[in-house]
């Protein structure tokens, strides 16, 4: 018999998350990342996702469906795939792709810029970094 208080009384596992029902009756969604519930809201932890966490109920969702969080979320993903685009570009046209050069363009780096004008931009933030 275990002492440690129960925060789930049931629970489903579906393509979105963990779907429970609370010992107050209430139903939440629990992802890898959160609860649905108001305390977890406040508080960005509570004993529902404590306990699911602690079962490992969480790796009981889908993978498929922690790539759609990750996908959806504004995370530095976009940042990162931006970056790796500049660096192809710049070792095509024999430009040095040092981080520091790699994430100043990511900074400067718009839509509509020609790539000419990036061109020009790459090679004065080169020599700026290198008389520094
Ligand atoms: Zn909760």
């Amino acid at each position: 018999m275990s002492n440690t208080k129960s925060y789930i009384q049931e629970f489903t596992v579906k393509e979105d998350g963990i779907h429970i029902i609370a010992t107050s009756g209430n139903a939440y969604l629990i992802t890898r990342t959160s609860c649905s519930c108001k305390g977890f809201g406040f508080r960005k932890t509570c004993g529902h996702f404590q306990e699911a966490t602690e079962k490992d109920l969480l790796s009981l969702i889908p993978v498929k469906t922690i790539q759609q969080i990750a996908h959806h979320k504004p995370s530095g993903k976009l940042v990162d795939e931006r970056k790796k685009a500049i660096r192809k570009y710049l070792t095509l046209h024999s430009i040095p792709s040092s981080d520091d050069i790699v994430n100043a363009l990511e900074k400067i780096v718009t839509q509509t810029m020609k790539p000419s004008e990036f061109l020009e931009i790459a090679k004065k933030e080169v020599s700026s970094l290198a008389s520094k």
